[in-house]
């Protein structure tokens, strides 16, 4: 009956569900229900939406439920005042999602080069060089002051647990 607003991916957003409803003489709404009682004491027109967003009163045109025409205008509102906003977030949330997956596997791939150059007997002092900081900050950072120590007692540093990317500083 309503319509189902749609990312880019392809998603359905089925908890937002946008309709028009009628609102009664006593101030209440439809809720997108029409029946011929509905349209008797109906006095504005209104777009809502299923997770409770509701738009602006609009003076119905008459007692009937409106035409495709004035559906479509009413509907807008929630196109553009609810959807387009809520639509923005979900992809904003998704690029956030995505750069944090890109960082978690550059981490990964940067401890993997820190713990190789330290294994094949880089400096403390080459590895701050490398990612351009000073030693105290590239040990804290990433915590491999004993993924030296680690390899060369044979402990992975899965085993360890070392290196889960830079610590908060
Ligand atoms: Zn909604």
């Amino acid at each position: 009956m309503g319509r189902i607003p749609c990312t880019r991916d392809g998603e359905d957003l089925y908890d937002h569900e946008g309709y028009v409803s009628s609102i009664l003489d006593d101030g209440s709404s439809s809720h997108g229900t029409w029946t011929t009682e509905i349209e008797r004491r109906t006095v504005a027109w209104r777009a809502e939406c299923s997770c409770g967003w509701g738009g602006t009163d609009r003076e119905s045109g008459g007692p009937d439920i409106p035409g495709d025409g004035e559906y479509d205008a009413i509907l807008e509102e929630w196109e553009v005042e609810h959807v387009g906003p809520l639509l923005r977030t979900i992809e904003r949330q998704r690029q956030l999602e995505s750069l944090t997956e890109t960082v978690r596997i550059a981490e990964t791939l940067l401890c993997d080069g820190i713990e190789e150059a330290l294994a094949r007997g880089a400096t403390w002092n080459d590895v701050a060089a490398a990612i351009r900081t000073n030693v105290y900050k590239a040990q804290r950072l990433y915590g491999l002051s004993e993924v030296s120590t680690s390899l060369r007692n044979g402990t992975s540093r899965s085993d360890t647990g070392l290196c889960d990317g830079p610590t908060a500083i």
